[in-house]
């Protein structure tokens, strides 16, 4: 059961209850769920629910109903995010394990190793203990493939997953690996799940190949009633009738799961299909179904693999399906970002060499504006993100040194550039430094349970309003209100308490402010792309950087813009961007910004600026990144 306590319970009360609580043969967890103190309690209580009711301090008490108690969702309401390094698994951040089946030598592993983290991989995998249904197949390195696996992490800079099949392996686990994977075979092995409870790290719990979602849950309480919060499920197909497969990949399992549990969710689509040609697809659509991360099998030469090599992949195929994942994820909501471990690092650098302790990045608006998304999103929760009034305020901010970064949106795929930051770009010195872009979904909010039929009035930016034209126009009745930002509308109408009116904005600022969306997906055409871009005072990471921006302006003569292009063209350099803005006081007047791909602040790219500058009145690059 939880009990939900009184927003003004005293230390004495609280400890009043834990005694009370423990003297009746139960373990508790102190917890707090937005901002309210609750208490999980296990095992089996001597009273009933009345009797802790009547407790001073405790204002509700909520039996849990599933079988399952610490992992259920009852107990904990926001989604777990576990902690391996700078990775954080459970989040809007797609996490990728990728390496081979098991660890062969320190020439596989290490050549393994490089080429999945230069396809964005941020931990890899490696069996060294290999629990095979033969008895005379390949059974692991032991100990010595561990110590490849620390090599690993040493040389390529990637935290390290394996699997542990025995409880005298906990030593070793704790010596050399970040994750301890828990195989299908070993699900229910309670005696190895309560000695990974006791390990103090990070379990990846694979489901039995004949479990119930409830049992996997289960097996999972084991680990986390020994204390060990960060626990990782991963899917990886359950045995059925159908041969063709190599087991049967229960995809349904992730919206499931989600609902039951916080934990983070993870699929395995190498040993749900054992098939080379049919992980990339399972793995496309595991994510497309929620999935917090993929475990992939990689090999550079998998017909020489002593395991699993027919269900490997290819470096170079494991490459095109991140390709593919990063363009599957803002679809929805979430991000694959290939600079994951690199910017975590030049984050840690910066905050060393600057010492400011923390960074910070500013958006516009409250928490729960899609700028805060893209913050975190870009940043991970490393960085502190810290709202601001204006787009200028942002720029200050940084210019001011009150904080290291800005995240500002500059152009939207329905509406187009936000000038106000190109032109805030030309006036003050400061760099693009990154880049982001996020799906803008648009729901309609309102106080819980009021219909769309009770709304009269609706609070939200103007810009939202032109996206949402569409379902704006079958209410016309509706009053409309610009606010300056999504999430400050949705404030605003909780403030005011009044049921007729609705903002239009996240489905995050609606969970921040307890609000519910009455209609989900409002936004005209479902293709919302808004791209948002990192400006800073210097380059986040070291290159290969891939794409720069500038601006310019060219002399008033024939051919003049021509001239400026035939050098890009000249050059092999392609443009994604190129658009004209009237310069200020200046009428008729206009700088071209230009979005290019290439990395053109590097020494290679050095003659065609030369080239460049000859060719224009006025040249700046905003950065490359
Ligand atoms: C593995 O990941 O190498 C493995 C043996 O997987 P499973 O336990 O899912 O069969
Ligand atoms: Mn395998």
């Amino acid at each position: 059961m939880i009990l939900v306590l009184e927003k003004t319970v005293t230390q004495e009360e609280k400890n009043r209850i834990l005694s009370t609580l423990r003297e009746d043969g139960c373990m508790v967890r102190e917890m707090s769920e937005a901002g309210q103190s609750i208490m999980g309690v296990t095992g089996k209580a001597g009273h009933d629910a009345n009797f802790f009711q009547q407790l001073p301090g405790v204002a509700k008490v909520v039996p849990i109903s599933t079988s399952f108690k610490l992992a259920s969702r009852q107990m904990h309401h926001e989604d777990t995010a576990v902690h391996v390094g700078d990775v954080v698994i459970g989040g809007e951040r797609i996490v990728v394990i990728a390496g081979p089946c098991a660890v062969e030598s320190r020439d596989q592993a290490l050549t393994i190793a490089r080429e999945v983290r230069k396809y964005g991989a941020v931990l890899f995998r490696g069996g060294a203990f290999k629990p095979r249904t033969s008895p005379y197949s390949f059974q692991g390195l032991g100990e010595r493939g561990l110590k490849i696996l620390a090599e690993v992490r040493e040389e390529v800079g990637l935290g390290v997953v394996t699997e542990m099949t025995s409880p005298t392996q906990a030593d070793m686990m704790m010596k050399y690996v970040d994750v301890v994977q828990i195989g299908a075979r070993s699900m229910q092995n309670f005696e190895l799940l309560k000695c990974v409870g006791r390990l103090g790290k990070p379990v990846l719990l694979k489901r039995g190949l004949s479990a119930t979602i409830e049992e996997w849950l289960m097996s999972a309480e084991y680990i986390l009633s020994e204390g060990n919060d960060d626990v990782i499920l991963c899917e990886r197909g359950i045995r059925t009738f159908e041969p063709y497969t190599r087991n049967t990949l229960d995809l349904s399992a992730i919206p499931v799961i989600k609902n039951l549990t916080h934990l983070p969710v993870i699929i395995d689509p190498s040993h749900a299909t054992g098939i080379r040609e049919k992980v990339s697809p399972m793995a496309r659509a595991a994510i497309a179904a929620g999935a917090d991360g993929l475990m992939i099998e990689v090999h550079h030469d998998p017909d020489k693999a002593l395991s699993d090599g027919a269900q490997s992949l290819y470096p170079k195929q494991f490459g095109r399906l991140m390709r593919n994942i990063y363009v599957i994820a803002p679809v929805i909501g979430k991000q694959l970002d290939f600079g994951y471990l690199d910017k975590a690092t030049a984050v840690k650098h910066l905050s060393k060499t600057k010492g400011k302790g923390v960074q910070r990045a500013a958006f516009l608006g409250e928490m729960g504006t899609f700028s805060q998304k893209a913050c975190t999103q870009y940043f991970g929760t490393k960085v502190a993100a810290v709202p601001m009034s204006s787009f200028r305020a942002i720029f200050e901010a940084i210019k001011g040194g009150n904080a290291e970064f800005g995240v500002v949106p500059l152009e939207n795929s329905l509406t187009g550039s936000i000038h106000e930051n190109y032109d805030l770009l030309l006036e003050y010195n400061l760099r693009i430094v990154g880049e982001i872009t996020l799906r803008i979904m648009h729901h309609l909010i309102g106080h819980p349970g009021v219909k769309v039929e009770t709304i009269e009035r609706v609070f939200s930016h103007p810009q939202v309003f032109q996206q949402c034209r569409q379902f704006l126009e079958r209410h016309d009745s509706w009053e409309l209100v610009s606010m300056k930002d999504t999430a400050r509308a949705v404030s605003q109408i909780k403030e005011k308490g009044d049921v007729t009116n609705a903002a239009i904005a996240s489905k995050e600022a609606a969970d921040i402010h307890g609000m519910e969306i009455i209609e989900e997906g409002i936004e005209t055409n479902p293709r919302n792309y808004t791209r948002f871009v990192v400006i800073g005072t210097e380059p986040l990471e070291n290159g290969p950087r891939h794409k720069s921006s500038l601006i310019y302006s060219t002399g008033n003569q024939p051919g003049a813009l021509y001239e400026t292009l035939k050098v890009f063209a000249g050059n092999g350099i392609n443009l994604v961007k190129l658009e004209s803005r009237p310069i200020h006081g200046k009428p008729w007047e206009y700088m071209f910004y230009v979005d290019l791909e290439a990395d053109i602040e590097s020494d290679a790219f050095k003659p065609v600026v030369s080239l460049l500058k000859e060719k224009t009145d006025y040249l700046r690059i905003l950065g490359s990144y």
